[in-house]
């Protein structure tokens, strides 16, 4: 049995010796055969000299490195797409998914019952309040209008058996969102949950507007939802305009037609004008979604790499 780590590293010098220290100490102790791929995604600090370092005194590490920053759902793909191991695993570099797990998730994976241990972070200490609560009502939002089933708090970080790994590969549209493909693919998850941890060193690369985004985004690829609001509130006007037209008609009657209203006609005209604007704009989003899957651009590209590994993809 060989286990696969994939670990996307953005700007990490500061946290990669101690996740290194702490994953190597973890892996040996499980004495199983294994592989550290780390990814470099455009790192513009010393990341790329340290994985180096790494690959030279342990022949288990390889390391990708990318052309440019193509995105942590590039630098997951690219893993994917180049790791050999029976189980695989996707890991932050900052320590936020922590390495000592891998131990018991191996042993869950081995009973037989599951595909795939996924964790769950249980608190969401340490984090901007308004980010978590953003992030909670975002998974409530996504799991109502969409068929990927999302759990509140998951993390990229799970175990997975290569058969998982083989449908995420087959999965290989452009608009990348994991948590999504996690679920839609589906198999048997075991959900393991434990203490959020705040990352070792370094900064995130995640700001609020990324990460509303981000969020927007995992909508738009897994929701066709959006796209219905122009017809529920085409709909829902041409309601509220025959009512309209019914009141104005009986106000004619009865009380003569003294020209009057010209406030409430502006009102009605830019609220409208607004909907079709936000409408097209909502249509706009799918568009600009599927002129990207149809350039089939690649996913990533490697300038650099320790082992023979597929270099566009
Ligand atoms: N990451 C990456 N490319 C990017 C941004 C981030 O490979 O463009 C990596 C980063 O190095 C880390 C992981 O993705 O290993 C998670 O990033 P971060 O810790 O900044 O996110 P957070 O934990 O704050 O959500
Ligand atoms: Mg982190």
């Amino acid at each position: 049995m060989k286990i696969s780590l994939i670990i996307p590293c953005f700007n990490e010098q500061e946290a990669l010796p101690l996740f290194y220290d702490e994953v190597t100490r973890v892996l040996d102790t499980m004495q199983c055969a294994y592989e550290i791929l780390f990814v470099n995604d455009g790192s513009r600090d010393e990341t790329l000299t340290i994985l180096k370092g790494f690959a030279e005194k342990n022949e288990h590490v390889t390391y990708l490195s990318f052309s440019r920053n193509f995105g942590k759902e590039a630098a997951m793909y690219a893993g994917f797409c180049n790791a050999s191991g029976d189980y695989v695993a996707v890991m932050d570099a900052d320590m936020q998914d922590p390495p000592a797990l891998l131990p018991e998730m191996v042993k869950m994976l081995e009973t037989g019952d599951y595909d795939s241990v996924a964790t769950r972070r249980v608190n969401r200490e340490g984090e901007p309040p308004i980010r978590s609560w953003f992030a909670r009502k975002f998974y409530k939002l996504i799991n109502r209008i969409s068929d990927a089933d999302i759990v509140d708090g998951a993390r990229d970080f799970r175990l997975m058996k290569w058969e998982m790994v083989d449908a995420i590969v087959a999965m290989s549209e452009y608009n990348r969102f994991s948590k999504g493909i996690f679920g839609w693919i589906g198999f048997k998850t075991y959900w393991l949950p434990y203490q959020n941890v705040e990352r070792v060193a370094g900064e995130t690369k995640w700001n609020f507007w990324k990460l509303l985004k981000y969020a927007f985004d995992g909508i738009i690829n897994f929701s066709e939802v959006p796209l219905s609001i122009a017809s529920w509130s085409g709909i829902g006007m041409a309601f509220v305009a025959a009512i309209m037209l019914v009141v104005i008609i009986i106000r004619r009657l009865c009380f003569g037609d003294p020209v009057a209203g010209w406030a409430s006609t502006m009102c009605v005209i830019v609220f409208i004008g607004a909907i079709q604007l936000f409408c097209i704009g909502i249509m706009g989003q799918y568009l600009a979604k599927t002129y990207n899957e149809t350039k089939k651009r690649p996913h990533y590209i490697i300038s650099e790499s320790n082992k023979e590994v597929k270099k566009i993809g």
